[in-house]
């Protein structure tokens, strides 16, 4: 087999049977590698690790290599920052959740465009080295430079347009990186040649790929899975007491028998598969 593939959890909560999906389909798409996304320190647990692994032993994944650990890898995501920075494609962005919302007039979606409020600050070093800021790509610095980032997902090729684009955070206030940085960095560290993961992520791949063109990284294809749901349609959510692996572990069910039943698309029931 010669695709290189990788379940990314972050370990910020229990593992669901959503999970469950994601890892089985990315252990069957190539070999399996695990990484583990814990720069949310805040919110990150050790017993939440701990249970990634038992909970991919008891599916019968095995992954080929020991994890990749993200908050390990600080300085080589620091060393990416110092790029875009050299190459004038980042800025810092002082600005907290509060700002943004209130510089936004009309209600957006989930994750709204960045207005830009600090896109075009002069260079203050002094206030650089005194408040907590954020380092922002610079969407339309980096067009300037290349094309439109373009993909393969199955047989589809795809061309991003500039509103999939955005200012995203590629260096966190309280973190050497953020996830688009830290993914890509990640992936093309380990050679991952296929990125499956939620259909609810695919909109990160866009940046992603614009962020390996900018950073002469190899480009990866693509596979996004549609979402596990309660039968009504709701999502499953770390917070909305969606069955964990852990619990249904302990009720008894046998995880290679789960993990086969997925593999075939077949969920438990109570459980449906959303493509959107
Ligand atoms: N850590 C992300 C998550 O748990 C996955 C990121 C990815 O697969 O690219 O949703």
């Amino acid at each position: 087999m010669s695709e290189i593939s990788r379940f990314a959890p972050s370990p910020t909560g229990l593992l669901h049977l959503g999970h469950a999906f994601s890892a089985v389909l990315a252990a069957e798409a190539g070999r399996f590698l695990l990484r583990i996304e814990d720069l949310d320190q805040g919110r990150t647990r050790p017993e939440f690790v701990a249970a990634i692994d038992e909970d991919l032993a008891w599916l019968g994944l095995a992954p080929a290599e020991p994890p990749l650990i993200q908050s390990k890898r600080s300085e080589l995501y620091a060393a990416a920052l110092d790029r875009f920075r050299a190459a004038g494609l980042a800025y810092p962005c002082y600005c907290t959740r509060a700002d943004i919302a209130a510089a936004l007039s009309a209600p957006h979606g989930d994750s709204p465009r960045y207005p830009g409020i600090c896109r075009d600050l002069p260079d203050d070093p002094a206030r650089r080295a005194s408040d907590p800021h954020s380092w922002r790509l610079d969407v339309d610095k980096a067009l300037a430079r290349t094309a439109l980032p373009t993909w393969r997902e199955g047989e589809t090729d795809h061309t991003a347009t500039p509103s999939d684009l955005d200012d995203i955070i590629l260096a966190r206030k309280d973190a050497p990186a953020a996830y688009h940085l830290a993914c890509v960095i990640d992936d093309a560290a380990s050679g991952v040649t296929i990125v499956t993961r939620g259909v609810d992520l695919r909109s990160s791949t866009a940046v992603q790929r614009l962020l390996q063109t900018l950073l002469d990284l190899p480009e990866p294809t693509y596979r996004h899975h549609p979402l596990v749901t309660h039968s009504n349609g709701c999502r499953l959510a770390k917070r909305d007491h969606a069955p964990t692996l852990a619990a249904m572990r302990a009720a008894g069910i046998d995880g290679g028998t789960l993990a086969a039943d997925l593999r075939a698309h077949r969920l438990p029931l109570g459980f449906a598969l959303a493509h959107a």
